[in-house]
């Protein structure tokens, strides 16, 4: 172990002592900073000054310049789902910016790196579930953006354990949908256990997660085949399904799918937030073929008509964002050029009316807000 011993100068790699040098870099964080916070489900989403956080002894502190919106930040604030917020709330989950003081426990990120913040802000990492890598699955799972202060705000705490590394040279604005759109569905496509040459059907294509997915997909070698609404079929074509079905439009939707995949998709990744397209999504579905649920519509229930589930055979399985693993993975698809980020950049003054369109189901790939305005 040379060294703890010798000189640095003389022992340690170039890449190493750049690591060295940036650890010994200050950034002057101020005291106050811009957010937007909401003190009550559904009510206003104020953009205004608030303290910037200090980081616990695990946490670093980022200077979040982007973060992705997603159409969960929408649930959280309009209370969609079950899971109770804590409020006052900053919402956020896809942030992505520079580690500008960090605790004393905190081994793995230097001061100057670039980080990610997940929708996973920490689980137990002990229980059955985090000791099998289901981290998410974690019965003491913690979210950003719901019961932890998330990316909507200029500086940002994370679990350094959970946190995203991103590569130096990484575009910060570009990487932020990645972490969560991009790693729920990489997980996702994993999760529907598909051979190269395959068709999957992604099930809102033209959105924040289907925009990435139909990527992600092509890259994995399957074939893809678009459900959404027209006017973004030639997005999604451009970013490589082979096949598109209007979801507006089309008379027999399902009949239309099973034609166009000559039998029906092997996998059908399910990232719309409509109840109806789910189940429709278990008639098309080719026989031993799976169905993954990852949109999460308000109080949805999947119908599977069961003489059909049982003689197709096929399965019905849940996938929720990623592990660790995914998300590195996730990343290094991204940083390898084979999924690119289809992004609109506003400011973070305008979430209220990004939250508008993706009501109205007007997004088209995904918002990045830029924290600066
Ligand atoms: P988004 O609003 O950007 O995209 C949704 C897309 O679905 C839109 O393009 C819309 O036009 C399309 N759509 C609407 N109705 C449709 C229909 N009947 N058929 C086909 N397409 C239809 O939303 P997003 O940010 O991509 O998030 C999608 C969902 O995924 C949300 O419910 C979100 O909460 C959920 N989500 C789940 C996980 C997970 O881990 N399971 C992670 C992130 C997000
Ligand atoms: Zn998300
Ligand atoms: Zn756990």
């Amino acid at each position: 172990m040379l060294r703890a011993s010798k000189a640095l100068g003389s022992f340690i790699s170039t890449p190493r002592k750049a690591n060295i040098l940036r650890t010994m870099a200050t950034f002057s964080v101020p005291q106050t900073q811009k957010a937007i916070v909401f003190n009550e489900l559904n009510g206003p989403l104020e953009y205004k000054d608030i303290p910037v956080p200090k980081p616990k002894p695990d946490e670093i502190l980022i200077n979040v310049l982007y973060s992705g919106v997603c159409h969960s930040d929408l649930h959280v604030w309009k209370g969609d789902w079950p899971v109770v917020p804590k409020l006052p709330l900053v919402g956020g989950h896809e942030g992505a910016g520079i580690v500008v003081a960090k605790g004393d426990q905190v081994t793995n990120f230097e001061i100057g790196d670039y980080a990610g913040i997940k929708g996973l802000y920490s689980s137990c990492m002990s229980c059955e579930y985090c000791e099998n890598s289901y981290e998410p699955n974690c019965l003491d799972a913690v979210l950003t953006g719901c019961q932890h202060d998330g990316s909507f705000q200029q500086y940002a705490t994370a679990n350094a354990v959970q946190a995203a590394k991103i590569p130096k040279e990484t575009n910060l604005a570009e990487v932020a949908p990645i972490l969560c759109a991009g790693i729920t569905v990489y997980k996702a496509l994993k999760t529907a256990e598909l051979k190269a040459g395959e068709w999957v059907a992604i099930s809102g294509a033209g959105g924040g997660l289907g925009s990435v997915a139909v990527q992600y997909a092509k890259a994995m070698g399957y074939r893809v085949l678009g459900i959404d609404a027209g006017h973004k079929e030639a997005l999604v074509r451009e970013l490589g399904a082979e096949a598109f079905v209007d979801f507006e439009t089309t008379p027999d939707l399902v009949e239309e799918i099973i034609t166009k995949t000559k039998g029906g998709p092997h996998g059908v990744i399910n990232v719309s937030v409509s109840d109806r397209a789910i189940s429709q999504s278990t008639q098309f579905v080719r026989p031993t073929g799976k169905v993954v649920l990852v949109g999460l519509p308000p109080a949805a229930v999947c119908k599977s008509d069961v003489l059909s589930h049982v003689v197709k055979s096929m399965q019905i399985r849940g996938s929720y964002v990623g592990n660790r693993a995914d998300s590195r993975e996730a990343i290094e698809f991204y940083t390898r050029g084979l999924v690119k980020s289809p992004i609109k950049i506003v400011g973070l003054s305008e979430l209220p009316s990004v939250f508008k369109l993706m009501e109205e189901n007007k997004i088209l790939g995904r918002y990045v807000v830029d924290t600066s305005r």
